[in-house]
């Protein structure tokens, strides 16, 4: 069925990919802020949606037709959208539809469409905050509502005339927040980790106290090292310290090494670390 021209648009859903580029279709086409998405037919010669012919009976033709798959998708609910699976490969949103529409069962056609309203996935956010606003400022561009995806509901993030909401943007500190915690936790030494002792070797963390790292070399040498001395190398993904860094050692016979490296199932039964 085809409905020619509304004059008041249809509200319809869908899925963006937003990336550096701002918004894109998921098969790549990008949609420009102030201007509206529109259709084109791939048998249309020049054209950029591509569509692809159901009953090839006809040329050249403005999109969409009812017997084409060319046109603006939008689904009729964000279920459906939950359903297919196709709301996990990026941000939704509610998208205007108007100009010729065909009516499908789940969804619609469009031949022109425009974002209404885009809720953001905590997610899809970029993991540096130095590109954060940056990134936003590709979906404020567009000058529509945006709301964050939470746990317990959309939560206004910018809103057209009135710019950013304090609880969106409290959801995004948060988020952020919660990141450097795990990316602190991760950059803390603990048992197993390796340490590069310059000029000695690769030592393995034993044991780590609030103020020193032991760790043993490979030819049994237990090592005490200061923990502000060891520092974290990106490139090697490893830890570093230096030979002066490192203020007792003590060499284990091969039994007690043998009998310390067997996990215990509390700390107080570790065997302790006598230096000489
Ligand atoms: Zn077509």
């Amino acid at each position: 069925m085809i409905v020619p021209d509304f004059i008041s648009p249809i509200v319809g859903y869908r899925v963006w990919h937003w990336d550096a580029g701002g918004l894109r279709s998921l098969n790549g086409e990008p949609w420009l802020p102030g201007q509206p998405m529109e259709a084109r037919c791939k048998v249309s010669g020049d054209g950029t949606l591509v569509g692809r012919i159901v009953k090839p009976a006809h040329g050249d033709h403005h999109a969409p037709q009812a017997d084409c798959t060319c046109g603006i998708y939008a689904a009729k609910s964000i279920g459906h959208l939950r359903n297919t699976g196709y709301a996990r490969f990026g941000i939704t949103g509610e998208v205007c539809l108007w100009g010729v529409v065909v009516e499908h069962e789940q969804g619609w056609r469009a031949q022109l469409a425009y974002p209404k309203t885009l809720v953001l996935p905590l997610v899809t956010l970029p993991v540096s905050t130095s590109l954060l606003e940056s990134r936003l400022q590709t979906l404020t561009a567009f000058n529509c509502d945006i709301l964050v995806a939470g746990r317990e509901g959309n939560v206004p993030l910018w809103s057209k005339g009135r710019g950013y909401n304090v609880a969106g943007l409290d959801m995004i500190v948060q988020r952020y927040k919660g990141w450097y915690a795990v990316r602190r936790q991760e950059r803390q030494v603990k048992r197993g980790d390796r340490v590069a002792v310059l000029d000695r070797g690769i030592a393995v963390v034993e044991h780590v106290d609030a103020k020193q790292v032991h760790a043993v070399l490979w030819n049994n040498t237990v090592m005490r090292i200061g923990r502000k001395e060891i520092v974290w190398d990106g490139g090697n993904a490893r830890w570093e310290a230096k030979l002066s860094a490192v203020f007792q050692r003590a060499s284990l016979a091969t039994s007690f090494v043998s009998h310390f490296r067997v996990p215990s199932p509390s700390p107080t039964e570790r065997p302790r670390l006598v230096g000489v």
